[in-house]
């Protein structure tokens, strides 16, 4: 079924293991995707990035196949399309418009106070129609930037005032994680994952969840986050895979078998991430 996110997370956070959230790019990823989860059983929250939407078509080509899938592959587990880092309320109006059934409003470039009054006015259009968002608080930077700066990091004042004034489902406080590949060693801040979780009662988010080993990752979780994001693990081993079937197969040249030729490693991933975030 596809849902918004707020039983999954809630399950996740009463039961300290965490949500997955894997990124989508096309048809077969998504569909490789919902086989694997539907196989192990797991929810899952399929993250599409404005990237995304813009490369497979638009919100619209996103819902509906996602919709399709479900319905074709009779996919059984609770299935959440969910907007990853909208920038804009209105691209967040736009994909909730389309049927996306939960939005992250990424408006943590912001001071505070304008970051807050961003989240809260998707905040309002989202949960008129059953929909849930995500902020982020502190800033989450990519790779680019360094692997470990706690410049950006959140602080607990900043997630009690974003939670407080807006009334968001989840929250994405920055605290160490990078998107991308980890250029050293990542370096979260446990000591404020630990006290935010503690003082407020909302379902944790940990972006940048690529290439954290799997200590920190079970650390992260028994600290509170419950909902882990995906993406740069997911493309490496895919690639790597495809990288060396196109050498091994120089005059294979249809698509159905060059794209999925990464499928096992997609399957791979997924299910050692599950293993991994549900504590199996
Ligand atoms: P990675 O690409 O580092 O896995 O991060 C994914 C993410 O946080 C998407 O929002």
């Amino acid at each position: 079924m596809i849902v918004n996110s707020k039983k999954m997370l809630e399950k996740a956070k009463k039961e300290k293991y965490a949500v997955a959230q894997f990124n989508i790019n096309n048809l077969e990823w998504t569909r490789y995707i919902l086989e694997k989860c539907n196989e192990m059983k797991v929810p899952v929250i399929l993250g599409v990035s404005e990237g995304a939407i813009k490369y497979m078509g638009g919100y619209d080509v996103v819902v509906s196949l996602v919709q399709s899938l479900v319905k074709d592959l009779e996919i059984d587990i609770d299935v959440c399309i969910h907007l990853d880092h909208g920038s804009s309320v209105d691209v967040c109006k736009a994909a909730i418009d389309a049927g996306f059934t939960s939005v992250m409003i990424d408006a943590s470039r912001n001071e505070l106070q304008k970051n807050i009054e961003i989240t809260k006015e998707v905040v309002d259009y989202a949960h008129d129609r059953n929909i849930t968002v995500e902020a982020e608080v502190g800033h989450i930077d990519g790779n680019s930037a360094s692997s470990s700066s706690r410049e950006f990091n959140a602080t607990l004042g900043d997630c009690e005032e974003i939670v407080k004034n807006t009334g968001i489902d989840s929250l994405a406080p920055a605290l160490g994680s990078v998107h991308g590949l980890y250029k050293g060693d990542p370096d979260l801040d446990f000591d404020t994952m630990q006290s935010v979780s503690e003082t407020l009662d909302i379902p944790l988010v940990l972006h940048g969840g690529s290439g954290i080993g799997d200590a920190d990752i079970k650390k992260a979780i028994s600290c509170g986050i419950c909902k882990i994001n995906i993406n740069t693990e997911l493309q490496t081993a895919w690639h790597d895979a495809v990288v060396k079937f196109v050498v091994d197969n120089k005059d294979v040249y249809d698509p159905r078998k060059v794209i999925s030729s990464g499928k096992d490693a997609i399957y791979k991933m997924i299910e050692s991430k599950i293993n991994l975030f549900y504590n199996k």
